[in-house]
């Protein structure tokens, strides 16, 4: 996944300029390469079309994000994230939902879903924070899962800032945000993460948008 601006002549005027570096290597440009799958957005009319583009060197295919996308769906992570970290310092489902104004089931659903995946989630950020970081550390095992998955999360985020600086690349200033822009908004959705997390640059699981 690239983030890339709103304007989609922007876009499509970097593309053909190759003005649009492609993240699974080095040296190589985008191309474009058809669209992906129209994806509903929440807070949005129409289904989102992002464009995908292949590298001229690698041939690696990237969905193009918009940066909006990312941040209307880094809104409800960030709810997701509140309610995670809560549960990480001790709080029960119930009065997370309470603070937050959702519903309990909702809540809920998340934590379960969350603790399920704990460890790949985990792994997977380390793998991004390792990835992506110069001598990252990756954090020591805390007592609990969920400040583990955490922990990871927040190494990522630490590692994907101090390269890129705050608000490049990813448009991701905030943990919250690197959790979606790393999983590509599928930090609790089916099928996430996938499995080896070799690939940071690419997490969209590549079956999910076959043109
Ligand atoms: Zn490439």
């Amino acid at each position: 996944m690239v983030t890339v601006e709103v304007d989609p002549v922007r876009v499509e005027s970097r593309l053909s300029r190759g003005d649009m570096s492609c993240p699974s290597c080095t040296g190589g440009v985008l191309a474009g390469w058809g669209f992906a799958r129209p994806r509903p957005v929440a807070g949005m009319a129409a289904p989102v079309r992002p464009r995908r583009a292949r590298c001229r060197g690698c041939a690696v295919t990237h969905v193009l994000l918009p940066v909006t996308l990312l941040l209307r769906r880094a809104y409800l992570a960030e709810l997701i994230w509140a309610a995670l970290a809560a549960k990480a310092r001790g709080h029960g489902h119930r009065p997370i939902a309470q603070r937050l104004g959702i519903p309990r089931s909702t809540v809920r659903g998340w934590l379960r879903v969350a603790a399920a995946r704990a460890d790949a989630v985990r792994s997977w950020f380390l793998a991004v924070a390792v990835t992506t970081g110069v001598d990252v550390a990756v954090p020591r095992t805390t007592e609990s899962v969920w400040g583990d998955v955490l922990a990871a999360v927040h190494a990522a985020h630490g590692a994907i800032t101090a390269r890129f600086g705050r608000s490049a690349v990813l448009g991701a200033v905030t943990a919250a945000q690197v959790a979606v822009a790393a999983s590509a908004g599928r930090l609790l959705s089916p099928g996430w993460p996938p499995v080896p997390a070799s690939d940071p640059a690419t997490p969209v699981d590549p079956a999910a948008d076959k043109r």
